[in-house]
């Protein structure tokens, strides 16, 4: 498989002969005002551009949204993906949502959903601790399973929680994709994974390649590439914990 990071959640996965776009969040630089009552506030999202062009973002096969928050399914998505593209969201809540804006091949990974040759499962997580992860709403994760390829597991909004733990234990993945960046609400424990979380994922799936993304791309997110970089290779663990740059393609 291929995994190229393109911005924030956004991933360009080549898997099982399929072209896959995950949580696209496709406006310019500074197109929206930063999240309201989180650190950084002030700052405009996205903090940076895409690092290849929109065109070739959305040449998918299918599209995947974890979930409706606008850093990962945006009005730019709305207004450039093609109205006949097949997308994939993880309730039929959301899949009505995202027929409302136009779209005509709406269905849910939940069942499990098959993508040519790919299973996909549906897997749970908590976006936040007590009432902010309430507030925050219902997420979900990804597996992707195909006789020529790695099980891979993308996690999408959550921090360290059971539901993560149950998903590696379930589908032993060898790849996990976390979104990292500790986004931090004012006030409340953070909302994506912080080191500690992505220390833990490592803990429970020692065999597995964890890639880091969600970093450095909207006004909330505290842990830099830098910081998380150094603490991994610390830890002795930079070959297990890969923290890609934006527009970078890791390759398994
Ligand atoms: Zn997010």
């Amino acid at each position: 498989m291929n995994i190229q990071l393109i911005r924030n959640a956004t991933l360009i996965i080549r898997y099982g002969g399929q072209t896959i776009l995950v949580d696209p969040f496709l406006a310019e630089q500074g197109a929206y005002p930063g999240f309201p009552n989180t650190a950084n506030q002030e700052k405009m999202n996205p903090l940076v551009g895409l690092p290849v062009p929109v065109a070739d973002i959305i040449k998918a096969d299918a599209v995947m949204v974890t979930h409706l928050h606008p850093d990962h399914f945006d009005q730019a998505a709305v207004d450039l993906l093609p109205k006949d593209m097949p997308i994939f969201a993880q309730s039929a809540d959301d899949a009505e949502t995202i027929r409302k804006s136009g779209f005509l091949n709406v269905q849910t990974f939940e069942a499990p959903a098959k993508l040519g040759d790919i299973t996909l499962f549906k897997t749970g997580g908590q976006h936040g601790t007590g009432e902010i992860g309430k507030l925050m709403g219902p997420v979900s994760g990804i597996v992707m399973q195909h006789y020529d390829e790695q099980t891979l597991y993308i996690a999408g909004d959550t921090i360290w929680c059971s539901e993560v733990a149950e998903a590696i234990g379930t589908y032993q993945p060898q790849v996990i994709v976390v979104n990292g960046g500790a986004a931090q609400p004012l006030g409340a424990d953070p909302i994506t994974m912080t080191k500690e979380d992505i220390r833990q994922v490592h803990k429970a799936a020692k065999y597995a390649t964890i890639i880091v993304c969600h970093m450095e791309a909207v006004n909330h997110c505290l842990l830099t590439r830098e910081e998380l970089r150094s603490h991994v290779s610390d830890q002795g663990l930079a070959s297990k914990v890969l923290v890609p740059g934006d527009g970078e393609t890791i390759t398994l």
